[in-house]
């Protein structure tokens, strides 16, 4: 049976014990019992001198908390000798990597904190009255056990912090998705009863609903400082919409409890409705692109956006790496497409980007990947591919975009060609290294006479 990750971060403490005479053992858990409010003391007043480091302390916390458990922690890291004792220790690592991640401590912080701490260690050790050899053996062994701790909580941050970004996207995605239709006329609906409502009050001349009525804290305003914003965030109707409540509260409603005349007051008004019906204009819009936006699709050609390269990356490197198989990254780009855009228009150039996605995901497999990176750039994630299948991939698409019959408004046909770089995994961990290389290829085949696939490391 393959060891738990406890057991095997145990295994490896206890041999770093069995490293060393059992009187360095002895002294370093003795020194730490006796001088562990002095290490922690030291460790604080280095962390709160540190302007990184101090926004996620206090001296309160320190003194009613932090302190104590730091120093309860030393203890036990240099007093752990029985295996149940150190798989504890195991354990609390652990647990300790996981609350930073929730808390957001960067892992440098936490490693410059334990550099501090091993100084000091040094230094009281040095001090001892004790021969040199066993000083050295001490300092070795104290270093060694903090280095051990500190790679268990990393290991737990990283993964953590991993689950916790995913858990958010989900939730983001949760939030909206659940039921958009119903959503969507519910918060229309609550808009414009605001609205309504706003106008039915002053209509009637109660002004003062021009102070007790702002958007902001209306259901609708609610929804959307909450919710609505977190869902659409990064997308411009969503900062539009916030900054349209803001001036409707703070400009237009102040502007008519202000306002000396009956026209001034209706001039007023219709301003508001004015910002209301841009507000309803771009609530729908949203609406419209979340199906495509929040799942991850760019709207334009329905392929997946660039937001999703490094889970999708993330995945698939793992997947290779534990099936010992490879994947090929094929950059795409369309050539002298700005032409297009210049002699045909902006929609013409749209339309033929639609045609080429669709012609790309009809020619690639259920199993690949087709982002647009943006602009006239596409990447072809294809999966279970080796060099040579790769590149008879990359250059069938290549043949097939050439002797494709594009359409142009009005039905007018046109051609264009791609040029293609292709990148195959070679077992490195770093994503950005195999993109880096489908770039360059892409690069070449352009400086090349476009048209054309060139395979990265290769000469063309
Ligand atoms: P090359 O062969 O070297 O790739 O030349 P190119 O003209 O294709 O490349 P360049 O990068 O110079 O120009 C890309 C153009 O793509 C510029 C930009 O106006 C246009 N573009 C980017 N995104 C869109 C889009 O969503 N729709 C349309 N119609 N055009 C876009
Ligand atoms: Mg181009
Ligand atoms: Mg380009």
């Amino acid at each position: 049976m393959t060891p738990t990750p406890t057991e095997q971060q145990s295994a490896e403490w206890l041999d770093c014990l069995a490293q060393f005479p059992a009187d360095s053992v002895q002294c370093l858990a003795q020194l730490a019992e006796m001088r562990q409010a002095e290490l922690a003391e030291h460790f604080y007043t280095q962390m709160l001198a540190d302007p990184e480091a101090s926004q996620y302390l206090s001296h309160e916390r320190v003194r009613d908390h932090l302190s104590s458990s730091l120093q309860r922690w030393v203890v036990q890291l240099f007093g752990a000798r029985s295996a149940e004792q150190i798989a504890a220790q195991v354990d609390l690592q652990r647990q300790v990597g996981e609350v930073h991640a929730r808390i957001g401590v960067p892992v440098s912080l936490v490693l410059r904190g334990a550099r501090c701490l091993k100084r000091r260690l040094h230094e009281l050790i040095d001090a001892l009255e004790l021969p040199l050899a066993g000083k050295m053996a001490a300092m070795r062994l104290g270093s060694k056990l903090i280095d051990l701790a500190m790679e268990i909580m990393s290991q737990a941050y990283s993964s953590s912090h991993e689950r916790n970004a995913r858990a958010e996207e989900a939730y983001r995605l949760f939030s909206v998705v659940q039921n958009i239709g119903a959503e969507r006329e519910r918060q229309r609906a609550a808009l414009l009863d605001w609205e309504n409502t706003l106008i039915y009050e002053l209509a009637l001349g109660r002004s003062q609903a021009a102070q007790t009525s702002r958007l902001a804290s209306s259901e609708f305003g609610l929804w959307f400082s909450h919710k609505g914003a977190y869902a659409f965030k990064d997308t411009p109707e969503s900062q539009r919409i916030l900054a349209c409540m803001q001036n409707i509260d703070d400009e237009l409603l102040v502007r008519f409890a202000a306002a000396g005349s009956e026209a001034e007051r209706m001039q007023v008004l219709s301003e508001l409705r004015e910002q209301t019906r841009s507000l309803v204009f771009l609530l729908d819009s949203l609406f419209e692109q979340v199906n495509e936006l929040e799942s991850g699709r760019d709207v334009l050609t329905r392929m997946l956006n660039r937001k999703y390269l490094p889970v999708v990356m993330g995945k698939e490197l793992a997947h290779a790496r534990e099936h010992g198989q490879s994947f090929a990254l094929l950059a795409i780009d369309i050539d002298h497409f700005k032409r297009i855009n210049d002699q045909h228009g902006h929609e013409a150039g749209d339309m033929i980007l639609q045609q080429l996605a669709a012609l790309l995901s009809n020619h690639s497999r259920g199993g690949d990947y087709l982002f647009r990176l943006g602009g006239e750039e596409f990447l072809l994630l294809a999966v279970s591919v080796d060099r040579r299948a790769a590149r008879q991939m990359a250059e069938n698409l290549r043949s097939k975009v050439e002797r494709e019959s594009f359409r142009l408004p009005g039905n007018q046909p046109f051609r264009l060609t791609v040029s293609v770089g292709v990148a195959v995994y070679d077992g490195h961990p770093d994503y950005q290294k195999l993109l880096r290389e489908a770039d360059g290829a892409l690069y070449i085949a352009k400086n090349g006479g476009r048209n054309r696939v060139v395979m990265a490391g290769e000469q063309p």
